[in-house]
C-alpha cells in the first residue's frame, strides 16, 4: 500500500498477542477499533462476548461397532444486523475460544460488505480424514439435531468452511427438513446445486479473493499479466483463487496443502495440480517441482501471497521475511497482531481477511435469498452481483484508509464494528 494510505498504524500501540489463541487476537482487534471510532463503552463491552455459545456432545456409532463422543459447539456472536451467519469446521484443533472469533469476524465481516447477517461460527473436533464417508454422514445429522433449537433460516444459516462441503451442507439440510416436516432449503448455503445451492457459491470466496488481490495490484500501479502468486492452502478457497488468478494471466508459482507444498518458478498449472492432488491426496508428489514446507512457501520471492489455511500462519516469528508485496487472506485470522504490524512496516499492502475472504458469504446470502423466493439465478448474474459487491467493499476501506489515514485492517474493522455499534446503538440496549 502506499505510504500516503498507510500513514497511521493504529496497531502499533496493539499489547503482545505471541502465544496467543485466535480470540485473543480478534479481542484485541476490537478493542484497537473501539478506542478509534470512539465506541460507546457498553457496546464494547457487549461485543467483547457472544450472545449465544452452545457446547454440544455428539456420540456417534464408527463404522467398528464402537461409540465415540464429539466435542462441537455453535457460537452466536452478535445478531444486531439480522440471522446469524457462519460456516461449520471440522478440525481436531477446533476449541470453543477459535469458534467464538472466528464468530466475531463473521460479525465484523457481514457488515463491511454490508449483508444483512449477524456473525456465528460452528465447529467439530474430528479428523474427517480418518473417518468414513458415513461415520462423517452421522456426526453431521447428529451435531444438526443439536443445534435445532438454534438454527434456522430467520435463526441461524450454517454454510461450509474447513473441511466441511456441499455433501455436509446437503445432510444439514436434509436433517433439518425431517424434523421441519418439509423441505427448508434456506436453513443452510453451499448445499449441491440440485439441492437449492447457488450458482458460483463453491468457487464464490477464492473469486472474492482474487478480486480483492486484482483491486490491490491496481492500487500498487502493477499489471495483472504475469503477477505472481503463491496460494497456502490448496482446498475450496486456494484452489479457486489460484485457477482464477491463472485464468486471468496471473503466474501461480507456489501451492501447498496440510503434507507440504510445490514450488515452481516458471508456474504451475493449477487444474493439473489439482487434478494430481484429488488422485493422491495431496500437491507435494506433483512432478517437475521443488518440495517446499508450508513456512518456506510463505517466504517465498512472489508478488501476491493467499494465505488459504489457518489461522496464526503470518507471525512475529516470520513476518519479517515474509517478500510478497500483497497479501489477500482468503484464511480467517492467518495474520497475528505483531505481524501486521511488521508487514505495515515493511509496507506491504494487506487486504484484511473480512475483506478478502467475504466473497463466500456474500454468494452464500445470494443463495438464502433466491431459496427464500424460490429462484435460480443464473452464474452470469451471481458472478456480477459478486464482482460489484466486493469492488464496492474493497472501495469503501480503501477510502476509509485513505481518509483515517490507516492500514486496510484497521480500516475494514472500523467499517464493521462502526456498522454493528450504530445497529446496536439504534435498536437500542432490551430491555
Ligand atoms: P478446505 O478444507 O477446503 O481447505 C483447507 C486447505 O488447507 C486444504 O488444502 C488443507 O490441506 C490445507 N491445510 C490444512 N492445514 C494446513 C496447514 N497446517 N498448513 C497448510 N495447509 C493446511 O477449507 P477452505 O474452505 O478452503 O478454508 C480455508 C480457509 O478459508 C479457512 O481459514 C476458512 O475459515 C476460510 N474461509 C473459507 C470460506 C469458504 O467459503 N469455504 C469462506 C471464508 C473463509
Amino acid at each position: 500500500m502506499t505510504k500516503r494510505v498507510q500513514k497511521k498504524f493504529s496497531y502499533l500501540n496493539a499489547k503482545s498477542t505471541v502465544g496467543k489463541s485466535a480470540l485473543d487476537v480478534a479481542l484485541e482487534q476490537l478493542r484497537i477499533t473501539a478506542k478509534k471510532i470512539n465506541l460507546d463503552p457498553d457496546i464494547h463491552e457487549m461485543l467483547k462476548h457472544a450472545k449465544r455459545s452452545l457446547v454440544v456432545s455428539i456420540p456417534i456409532k464408527l463404522d467398528n461397532g464402537e461409540v465415540k463422543v464429539f466435542m462441537g459447539c455453535r457460537v452466536q456472536h452478535n445478531g444486531a444486523r439480522g440471522p446469524f451467519k457462519g460456516g461449520i469446521r471440522y478440525h481436531p484443533d477446533v476449541t470453543l475460544d477459535e469458534v467464538t472469533a472466528l464468530a466475531m469476524w463473521m460479525t465484523w465481516k457481514c457488515a463491511v460488505v454490508n449483508i444483512p447477517y449477524g456473525g456465528a461460527k460452528g465447529g467439530v473436533s474430528c479428523n474427517p480424514k480418518e473417518m468414513s464417508r458415513a461415520e462423517l454422514e452421522r456426526l453431521t445429522r447428529r451435531y444438526t439435531t443439536a443445534l435445532l433449537d438454534v438454527m434456522g433460516p430467520l435463526q441461524d444459516v450454517p454454510a461450509p468452511d474447513v473441511y466441511t462441503d456441499a455433501q455436509v451442507m446437503a445432510w444439514i439440510m436434509d436433517t433439518y427438513s425431517q424434523f421441519k416436516g418439509h423441505k427448508v432449503p434456506e436453513c443452510v448455503t453451499g448445499k449441491p446445486i440440485i439441492l437449492g445451492g447457488s450458482e458460483g457459491r463453491a468457487e464464490a470466496t477464492g473469486r472474492g479473493v482474487f478480486i480483492c488481490g486484482r483491486e490491490a495490484i491496481k492500487r500498487l500501479g502493477m499489471k495483472i499479466k504475469g503477477v505472481e502468486v503463491a496460494v497456502q492452502g490448496f482446498g475450496n478457497v486456494g484452489w479457486n483463487a489460484a485457477r482464477i488468478a491463472y485464468d486471468t494471466g496471473c503466474k501461480i508459482i507456489a501451492v501447498s496443502d496440510s503434507r507440504g507444498g510445490i514450488h515452481c518458478k516458471k508456474g504451475l498449472n493449477p487444474y493439473k495440480v489439482y487434478e494430481h492432488k484429488k488422485k493422491n491426496g495431496s500437491v507435494v508428489t506433483y512432478k517437475g517441482c521443488e518440495n517446499i514446507t508450508n513456512e518456506e512457501l510463505l517466504e517465498l520471492e512472489c508478488d501476491v501471497l493467499v494465505p488459504a489455511a489457518l489461522e496464526n500462519q503470518i507471525a512475529k516469528a516470520n513476518a519479517g521475511n515474509i517478500k510478497a508485496k500483497i497479501v489477500a487472506e482468503g484464511a480467517n485470522g492467518p495474520t497475528t497482531t505483531e505481524a501486521d504490524r511488521i508487514l505495515y512496516e515493511k509496507e506491504v499492502f494487506s487486504v484484511p481477511d473480512i475483506l478478502a475472504n467475504a466473497g463466500g458469504v456474500t454468494v452464500s446470502y445470494y443463495e438464502w435469498v433466491q431459496n427464500l423466493n424460490r429462484e435460480h439465478w443464473p452464474l452470469e448474474e451471481v458472478n456480477r452481483k459478486l464482482e460489484n459487491k466486493m469492488v464496492k467493499s474493497f472501495n469503501d476501506v480503501y477510502e476509509t484508509a485513505k481518509k483515517e489515514q490507516s492500514d486496510m485492517r484497521t480500516a475494514a474493522l472500523m467499517l464493521g464494528i462502526g456498522r454493528v455499534g450504530k445497529a446496536i446503538k439504534t435498536l437500542g440496549i432490551w430491555p
